[in-house]
């Protein structure tokens, strides 16, 4: 019922859930079909609950949610405007919520593993819209639907991820899922201080994918079908960084990239990508992040059709 992590979705359900994806994305494109879409969930409703700024997580479910006709109630700054901020608790929240007989609550918190926290107390499915340094589960699916509309397969890829992949969850669950397909190989650019945690080494391991770790980008990119970029995760370090070194895509940098590759990145950017690069064809980070739309809306129409 709720959706927590990436490790949930069978590859068939992620071949439906895109199918549906796609099909919405045309439907979308006509006034006959939007009607369509909205005629689709009319009656239910969305709580979306955040409790860390976001941009495109929160409008694209809320506005996933009006264009299959739902109602949406939301709280974009949960921390200061909520009960939260006199002390309740998650789970209280949530129980209130329960009450109030919504169809589906995201849920964004900085505390790793919260939305576990809110499903268990929760009646009402919960969709992890990211929590803390743990998953970002829908963003690695609209992640996995857009390598998959730029390179017809999920197999036999060379993924390239750089930046901060320590504390980015958006690269833990889309390497996740990425693992699960056949021959893909990893690289992984990063300073030391921010690399990927052992424990998706350790998966990756476990079901004998190849991966690299360097800081040249130069030799990462060669052959890459996908470079996934992330920026900075500012909020979550722990400790100063000692080193400062900043992997930035560039025309310079870009140009040791093969043109098949698809350059990706979860946003916001702050300064590691280089906007003289937007046009470059290769360049897909904001197409990318309107398939977010879809496959949200494909997602929500699954997850309320189970109940
Ligand atoms: N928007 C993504 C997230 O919420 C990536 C980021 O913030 O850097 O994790």
């Amino acid at each position: 019922m709720h959706v927590l992590s990436v490790s949930q979705f069978h590859n068939e359900t992620i071949q439906t859930l895109f199918a549906l994806a796609t099909k919405y994305k045309k439907l979308d494109q006509t006034t006959a079909g939007r009607k369509k879409l909205h005629s689709l969930h009319t009656g239910n409703q969305l709580c979306s609950l955040f409790y860390e700024p976001s941009t495109r997580t929160r409008i694209s479910f809320e506005q996933a949610a009006l264009k299959l006709g739902m109602g949406v109630v939301s709280t974009e700054n949960a921390a200061e405007f909520s009960s939260a901020s006199k002390g309740e608790t998650l789970e209280d929240t949530m129980r209130v919520l329960n009450g109030y007989n919504f169809d589906a609550v995201i849920v964004r918190h900085p505390e790793t593993g919260a939305t576990d926290r809110a499903a268990a107390v929760s009646t009402t499915p919960i969709i992890n819209a990211g929590d803390g340094k743990g998953e970002h589960p829908t963003q690695a699916l609209l992640d996995l639907y857009t390598i998959y509309e730029k390179h017809g397969t999920l197999e036999g890829l060379t993924v390239v991820l750089g930046g901060d992949l320590k504390h980015g969850r958006t690269v833990r669950s889309l390497v996740r899922l990425l693992a699960r397909y056949k021959g893909n190989r990893f690289v992984f650019v990063s300073t030391s201080e921010l690399q990927i945690g052992v424990d998706i080494k350790q998966e990756l391991a476990h079901v004998g994918c190849t991966y690299t770790e360097t800081e040249d980008m130069k030799q990462a990119f060669k052959n890459a079908d996908v470079v996934y970029w992330t920026r900075l995760q500012k909020e979550r370090l722990e400790t100063k960084l000692t080193s400062s070194k900043e992997f930035i895509l560039n025309k310079q940098t870009i140009a040791y990239l093969p043109k098949k590759a698809v350059i990706m990145h979860p946003l916001p950017r702050v300064s590691e990508i280089h906007t003289e690069i937007d046009s470059d064809p290769r360049a897909y980070y904001f197409k990318q992040a309107s398939n977010g739309l879809y496959v949200r809306m494909a997602l929500l129409h699954t997850v309320l059709s189970s109940r």
